[in-house]
């Protein structure tokens, strides 16, 4: 696709062209990554419910250090991979290490629902669903403990074929949520079809939220609208205690952000966990909950 364009373009400018010698090469090397074992790891992203405070659930988000360019985001990678053949063994990669993960975290007594990001192209491999299923089978984990994050435009890129494949998810047992919710052009008329559980509110209308008033307005009517169509609603991008604050009044069921936890290493998350579950033991008696 980068050669394509790159060979068909006459005059580019030297920024595009270090941009796409830059995506050659992550896309050349994305492949060894993948085969390596050791540049790819995933980090987990607690979920809290708002009215108990407590953990329930986690995302996992993909993280790659390069063995010369260091530490690339997925917000850089993700959208190339995902257009490429790569797409399939990365989302392979990623159920197969975080279900180990969570297989391990099962065996621990920490129960969480864990969630992971799918791609577009991902709900076109006609046996995903399948291949979750047997995924989750393999380790004994229920299905429910397993829920996939998917855009709307992923969906509206082939909105017949993404939403057959997400019936046969949900059939399963398996749950799924609406990611980056409102940055969509289908947002409305979608969300009534979707066989969606939850509703991830985006950050960009969550980060800043405390100042400005007509963005309270929208996502107060954001999360009336998914409560009314039976989906629980995450707010994702919370970094403050003030917009926790306007999202507990405005009934919002659950809170991501880097106001509660970053996106923590395997080795910190169990520790994390604990600590927030001693603190909101504590504060039980006097019937308050943690921030
Ligand atoms: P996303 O699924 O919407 O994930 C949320 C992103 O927001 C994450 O960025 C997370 O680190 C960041 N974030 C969380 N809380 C806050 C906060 O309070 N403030 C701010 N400013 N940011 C916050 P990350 O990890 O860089 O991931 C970016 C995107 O890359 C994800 O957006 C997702 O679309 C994609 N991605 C990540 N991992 C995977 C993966 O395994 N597979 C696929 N297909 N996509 C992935
Ligand atoms: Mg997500
Ligand atoms: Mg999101
Ligand atoms: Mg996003």
């Amino acid at each position: 696709d980068a050669i394509e364009r790159a060979a068909h373009v006459a005059v580019y400018s030297a920024h595009e062209d270090r941009l796409y010698r830059r995506r050659f090469t992550l896309l050349g090397d994305f492949s060894a990554a993948l085969a390596s074992g050791d540049q790819l790891r995933l980090v987990y992203q607690p979920r809290i419910d708002i009215a108990s405070g407590l953990c329930t659930g986690a995302e996992a988000l993909l993280r790659w250090n390069h063995p010369t360019l260091g530490a690339i985001g997925p917000a850089e990678f993700i959208p190339f991979i995902e257009r490429s053949r790569l797409a399939q063994a990365t989302t392979a990669w990623v159920i197969d290490t975080a279900l180990d993960q969570q297989q391990t975290w099962r065996q621990q007594g920490l129960t969480l629902q864990l969630s992971l990001n799918v791609s577009a192209t991902n709900l076109l491999e006609a046996d995903l669903a399948e291949r979750i299923v047997a995924a989750l089978d393999a380790r004994g984990l229920p299905h429910d403990c397993l829920e996939l994050e998917i855009t709307e435009s992923a969906i509206m890129e082939q909105p017949a074929k993404a939403n057959a494949m997400l019936e046969t998810i949900a059939a399963a047992g398996v749950h799924l949520a609406i990611d980056d919710f409102g940055t969509g052009y289908s947002s409305l008329a979608y969300l009534q079809r979707m066989p969606a559980d939850v509703v991830k509110i985006d950050q960009s209308f969550v980060r800043e939220l405390e100042h400005d008033e007509r963005q309270q307005c929208l996502v107060r009517a954001m999360i009336a609208l998914s409560q009314d169509m039976g989906h629980r609603v995450v707010a994702e991008g919370v970094e403050n205690d003030a917009v926790l604050a306007f999202l507990r009044q405005a009934g919002c069921d659950e809170a991501q952000g880097y106001f509660f936890a970053r996106p923590l290493e395997v080795v910190d998350f169990a520790g994390w966990y604990v600590s927030r579950l001693v603190g909101q033991a504590q504060l039980l008696a006097g019937g308050q909950i943690l921030p």
